[in-house]
């Protein structure tokens, strides 16, 4: 080590120079704005729309049961968590006579990988933008298709990437955060 560094080093230590460079980047941060999100009281962040959350069921424009019970989507699911079970009904109720009976998936063993609907024939299956998944009953991992043929919060055609208004609504067994889509802000994260 050469006289020059080592006066180098002494002049640092006098300056205070490697503690006014770290006071310097607490100060910057002291007055950046702000990438906290407020949530769940205030605010909820919304994926954009490749994220991959709980699975939906869709419907035709007619409100017909896209699902034709084929039981691909199960057959493609690396963790098995798919349960389907065909029917027959003409009734009109799905876009064929055959239908699901019972559609239900666990959501403990789901990897969100999105084989189940790259693998649906009819679109039926799709991974939606809703992520609240806990609750306080181990019995809701697994969704029937009752609840999924519902339509989500956020639909399909909204673009996402964005941080919502949102509240905060504490029911007895659960807890949700509404977001409210026409009061949103971009912020980098
Ligand atoms: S997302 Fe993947 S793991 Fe989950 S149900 Fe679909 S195929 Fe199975
Ligand atoms: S969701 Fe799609 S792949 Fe699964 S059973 Fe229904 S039609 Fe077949």
């Amino acid at each position: 080590m050469g006289d020059g560094f080592k006066i180098f080093e002494l002049v640092k230590k006098v300056l205070f120079t490697d503690f006014v460079k770290g006071l310097s980047i607490t100060l910057g941060y002291n007055v950046s704005r702000s990438i906290t999100h407020r949530y769940p009281d205030e605010e909820k962040w919304i994926p954009y729309r490749r994220f991959r959350g709980l699975h939906t069921l869709n419907k035709d424009e007619h409100g017909r049961e896209l699902c034709v019970a084929c039981e691909l989507c199960s057959k493609a699911c690396p963790t098995q968590c798919i349960t389907v079970i065909p029917m027959e009904d003409d009734t009109g109720r799905g876009i064929a006579d055959r239908v699901a009976k019972v559609w239900k998936v666990d959501l403990v063993r789901c990897l969100f990988c999105g084989y189940c609907e790259d693998a649906c024939p009819t679109r039926a299956v799709r991974l939606g933008r809703e992520y609240e998944l806990a609750c306080i009953d181990s019995r809701c991992n697994v969704r029937q298709r009752e609840e999924l043929l519902h339509p989500q919060p956020t639909p399909e055609a909204f673009e996402g990437g964005v941080v919502a208004r949102a509240t905060f609504i504490r029911k007895k067994r659960s807890i949700k955060v509404k977001a409210d889509l026409m009061n949103t802000k971009k912020r980098s994260i």
